[in-house]
This record gives structure tokens, C-alpha cells and sequence, in this order.
């Protein structure tokens, strides 16, 4: 490769290095103000995120860029390769990358071209500068495409596992919570007084059939059809059920109730018809706890951070280990530590929805993604399950019971689109419930 480097020249890489660091913020000032106006580039750049993180950054980059030596620099590389993967993880277009690069180039280029060196040097450093940033972003683009390739493996397997689930049990449930809602309706609307019903996507269902459905069964017809049915249900039939209810005219309810009925019928048909369309395939659970296998951690965290962006909804994780989970085995034996862990399970799945997602995310801790959960709402889930099972007898393999608390460390997605900044947050929430004597929730700062 040093063929086409130009070997470097005092004046040209003092100049680079001046250039660098005197205008690196103007030079990621301009960088966000050109990227900002990309409708595409919106979507992973809030403004505020790039006035408080993004920028810092990249003036560090701009600056560590040029304090390479003449072959370059490991530990560049490496942050490189660290840069490709996020971006893979984040989903940025490599042609947003390219753009960002190309305005980079431009405007280092003019800051050359204002100084005082002779020709032959300004075409050296500009040499230099597009070199230099080329083999960054190839670094960079390398381990994008490497990252790529991995996730939508990971996207695959879980498309499989969730296909092999109870799925019986799955329709019956989601069936049964369908006529919970609409039994909920009827009922309001038989009482007196005004009554505004909530609307069937804000309903268990409805949740259950944006997060999990809508991951299981993408690009189904059927579940597209269900969701104009709800969406006609929620913007037209319900407002005319309530408008007549909260008018008083008993008689003018019966047409608006009978299409609520019949609609609310074909979106049960259709379900039993997605159900229908998939076959029963691996179960990718952990058959201990029934939790989720970690490795679809990466393609729901992913989703549901694009979820939330794009409706604007919060979200929440929940990170719990058990606290001197190791004196359970050591005392009782390591089959009452799997029963215990069981328990815990347990009663981590009846306190949470089932739209949310938990994962064995090690021996004894567990991850849980709450979904369309502010981060207040977040708190009350787990200190309700501190609660429940700090108060719980667990059963022991040989009769007998004993007690076990756990420590909760909770984080609120922030619009940082790296999902592993959302884990880290959680994870060094629990460390602190951790540290400052177990048995306890600590929300991150
Ligand atoms: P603390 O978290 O409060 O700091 O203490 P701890 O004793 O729980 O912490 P540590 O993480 O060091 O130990 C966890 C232990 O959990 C280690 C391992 O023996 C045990 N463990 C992990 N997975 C399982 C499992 O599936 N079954 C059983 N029985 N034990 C497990
Ligand atoms: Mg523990
Ligand atoms: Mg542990």
C-alpha cells in the first residue's frame, strides 16, 4: 500500500495536523448540518443526540485522523472496525457514510488550499487527506458489511425459533385477550354516562399484534389485513359506537355495534389463518426458565428501538440478577438452584405483558425488554417483582422453602440507536443496586 502514499513531508503533515485540530469542531459542525438536511439521515440523528454525543466524537476522529503515522495506526483501525460495526447495528446506509466522508474531504480540502504552502505540497496534503479518509472508511465499511451479514443471520434464526413456539397457545391466548377488549366495550357502552372505550391497537392485543406479531409474521397478508381492520375499527366504527352512546340514542348504537362485532369476528378468522401459515419448527427457548435465548437479543432490540423511533413510544430495560445465587447451589445443591431460578422466572413472566420480551441473559440473570414503557412505569414492574419475590416462599426439590432477593437495574432508551449503550446503561444500574446492598432497583442516572 505504501506505493500510493505519499511519504510524508514535515511541512505537509504539520500543516494536516494544524488544520485538524484548530478546526475540527467547524469542520463536525459542518459535517451534521449537511447530514442533517438528509431525510434519511434523520432517522438516526436526533439533533439534540448530535449536539451531545455524535459531535465530540467525530472532532476527536477528525483530530486522531491525521495523528497517524506513515502506516497508519492499529489502534485507528481498530476504532474503526468498532465504528463499522455500530453503524451496522444502528442500520446507517453506507451511502450516508460516503456523503459524510465526501464532506469531510471538501471542506478540509478548501483549509488547504487557504494556506500558505507552495503547489506541490497543497497536492500532497490533499493527497494525503483522501488517503487517509478512504482507508478509514474502507476499515470502517469492512466491518459493516461483516456486521450486516451477521445480524441478518441472527434476524433468520429467530424468525425460525418464534415460529417453532406453543403456537396454540399463543392463538388461543391473543383470541381470548381480542374478546377481553371487546367485552370491555360492550360493557361501557350498556352503562350510563359518557364512556370513551380505549381503542383495540392500545389493548393487549393490539400491542401483542404490533411487537410479536409483526416480528413472527412479517410481510404475511393476513396480518395486514388485520391491521387495516383494527385501524378501521379504532378511527371509525368505535368513534361512531361512543359518539351514539354519549348521545344517548340506544337505537342508533345497534349498526355501529354490529359492525364492531363482525369486525372484531373476521380479525379472530384471520388470525387462526396466520397461525395456520407457519409450521411448527426449533424451539429456541431456555427449556429451564422459558426464557428467550440471548441470541435474539440483537433483532428485538434492534426492532423495537426502530419501533419506538418511528412511533415515538418509550421503551425500557430491565436487567435482574439474583442476588447470592451461588450459597443456593452451595448449600442446596444445584438442582434447588434450578428449581429456585425456575420460580424466579416465574414470577418475572406473571409481572410482565406478553408483548414484553424476557432473555436468560446469563446463569441468573435476566433481561427484559419493556415495550411502550416510560421509564416511571418501568419502575413500578420491578419493584413489584422485588417485592414479589423477596416475599415468596421458593420451593426446594426435598420439600422445604427458603427465600431469595434479587437486585434490578433499569434504563430508559435515550434515542441512542446503538442498542449495546441501552444494555450497558441497564447493566451498570444493577452493578450500583449491586454495590449499594442488593435487594433493590436503581435507575440509571
Ligand atoms: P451476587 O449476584 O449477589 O453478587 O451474588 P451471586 O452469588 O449471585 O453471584 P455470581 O454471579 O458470582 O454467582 C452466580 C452463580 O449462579 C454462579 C453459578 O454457580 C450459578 N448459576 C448460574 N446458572 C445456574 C443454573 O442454571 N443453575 C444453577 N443451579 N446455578 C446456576
Ligand atoms: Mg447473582
Ligand atoms: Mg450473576
Amino acid at each position: 500500500m505504501s506505493c500510493v502514499v505519499p511519504a510524508l513531508s514535515n511541512p505537509v503533515e504539520q500543516l494536516l495536523s494544524e488544520i485538524s485540530e484548530r478546526h475540527a469542531t467547524d469542520l463536525a459542525d459542518r459535517f451534521y448540518e449537511v447530514l442533517l438536511t438528509e431525510e434519511e439521515a434523520l432517522a438516526f440523528l436526533s439533533s439534540s443526540m448530535v449536539e451531545e454525543r455524535l459531535k465530540a466524537s467525530l472532532v476527536r476522529w477528525v483530530i486522531d485522523l491525521f495523528r497517524q503515522g506513515e502506516d497508519g495506526d492499529e489502534a485507528f483501525r481498530q476504532q474503526q472496525r468498532k465504528i463499522g460495526e455500530v453503524h451496522a447495528r444502528i442500520k446507517v446506509p453506507l451511502r450516508l457514510v460516503m456523503h459524510g466522508a465526501s464532506v469531510l474531504k471538501a471542506r478540509l480540502g478548501e483549509l488547504v488550499l487557504d494556506s500558505a504552502l507552495g503547489r506541490a505540497h497543497v497536492a500532497h496534503a490533499i493527497m494525503r487527506i483522501d488517503f487517509l479518509i478512504d482507508e478509514a472508511i474502507a476499515v470502517m465499511s469492512e466491518a459493516y458489511m461483516q456486521g450486516s451479514v451477521r445480524r441478518a443471520q441472527v434476524d433468520e434464526s429467530y424468525r425460525l425459533f418464534a415460529l417453532g413456539q406453543d403456537i396454540a397457545h399463543e392463538r388461543d391466548g391473543q383470541i381470548a385477550a381480542l374478546f377481553e377488549w371487546l367485552q370491555g366495550v360492550l360493557f361501557l357502552m350498556f352503562q350510563g354516562g359518557t364512556a370513551n372505550p380505549s381503542t383495540l391497537s392500545a389493548s393487549p392485543f393490539g400491542l401483542w399484534l404490533t411487537h410479536r406479531a409483526g416480528l413472527i409474521f412479517d410481510g404475511n397478508a393476513s396480518l395486514t389485513a388485520i391491521e387495516a381492520l383494527i385501524s378501521r375499527v379504532d378511527t371509525d366504527i368505535l368513534p361512531r359506537v361512543s359518539a351514539a352512546h354519549n348521545a344517548k340514542q340506544t337505537e342508533a348504537m345497534n349498526v355501529p355495534l354490529a359492525e364492531l362485532q363482525s369486525a372484531v369476528q373476521e380479525v379472530k378468522f384471520l388470525i387462526t389463518d396466520l397461525f395456520q401459515s407457519v409450521a411448527g419448527l426449533e424451539n429456541g427457548r431456555d427449556p429451564l426458565t422459558r426464557a428467550l435465548n440471548r441470541r435474539f437479543l440483537p433483532t428485538i432490540l434492534s426492532r423495537e428501538i426502530t419501533l419506538a423511533n418511528s412511533i415515538g413510544t418509550p421503551l425500557s430495560l430491565m436487567m435482574l440478577d439474583v442476588d447470592h445465587f451461588k450459597s443456593i447451589n452451595d448449600t442446596h445443591g444445584h438442582a434447588a438452584g434450578d428449581l429456585v431460578l425456575k420460580q424466579v422466572a416465574e414470577v418475572i413472566a406473571d409481572n410482565v405483558r406478553l408483548s414484553d420480551f424476557v432473555f436468560r441473559y446469563g446463569g441468573e440473570e435476566f433481561l427484559i425488554v419493556l415495550v411502550e414503557t416510560a421509564i416511571h412505569d418501568a419502575e413500578v414492574v420491578a419493584e413489584r417483582i422485588r417485592q414479589q419475590l423477596a416475599s415468596r416462599d421458593m420451593r426446594l426439590p426435598a420439600g422445604g422453602n427458603l427465600r431469595v432477593t434479587a437486585s434490578l437495574g433499569l434504563a430508559a432508551y435515550d434515542n441512542h440507536p446503538d442498542y449495546n449503550q441501552l444494555i450497558e446503561t441497564a447493566d451498570t444500574a444493577l452493578y450500583q443496586a449491586k454495590n449499594s446492598g442488593r435487594n433493590r432497583t436503581v435507575i440509571a442516572a
